[in-house]
């Protein structure tokens, strides 16, 4: 590995670790002035490549996008791992402060009301087809209603602390 690679690393790992939270490549290019979002992107591949990161989807609080974000393993360690079971919902990081868990609620019910928009207009497409409805969209009803439980589910947590 040439000086050049490893330092981006250095910085992306001192990044997050000082951040406490997760960030999407783009939202780590702009806060470490990366010029290239394709330098962070191969430096966080590298990374978790070698298991100094790991990259999962969430919603970035930052742009309000869901994109793939980099996790510090110990974020993620203490999870118990599900490998049949993609998560498209970011594990929590141990550490809560109390502006992360307001940004992550705000979070949930955007995500919430996106999934609950998408479900409402596909239960209506599927009403359309009757008994003839297409497999992907019973599959993708299926699929928002576990999202949406999942969505709710860890609102309800975050609402009890
Ligand atoms: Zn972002």
């Amino acid at each position: 590995m040439d000086a050049k690679k490893s330092t981006w690393s250095l910085r992306i790992l001192d990044f997050l670790e000082e951040a406490g939270q997760p960030y999407d490549d783009d939202c780590l290019a702009g806060a470490l002035g990366a010029t290239r979002r394709q330098t962070i992107n191969a430096a966080c591949n590298r990374l978790a490549d070698q298991g100094k990161l790991v990259r999962q989807q969430a919603l970035c609080p930052r742009c309000g996008r869901i994109k793939l974000h980099n996790f510090l393993p110990e974020w993620v360690d203490k999870l118990p791992s599900r490998p049949q079971e993609t998560q498209v919902m970011p594990p929590r990081p141990p550490k809560l402060s109390p502006r992360w868990v307001e940004k992550r609620k705000a979070a949930l019910r955007e995500i919430e009301f996106i999934y609950q928009c998408s479900l409402n207009e596909l239960e209506i497409q599927a009403a359309r087809y009757g008994i003839n409805v297409p497999i992907a969209i019973s599959n993708e009803i299926d699929f928002l209603k576990k999202k949406l439980a999942e969505v709710r589910r860890e609102l309800r947590e975050l609402e009890q602390m």
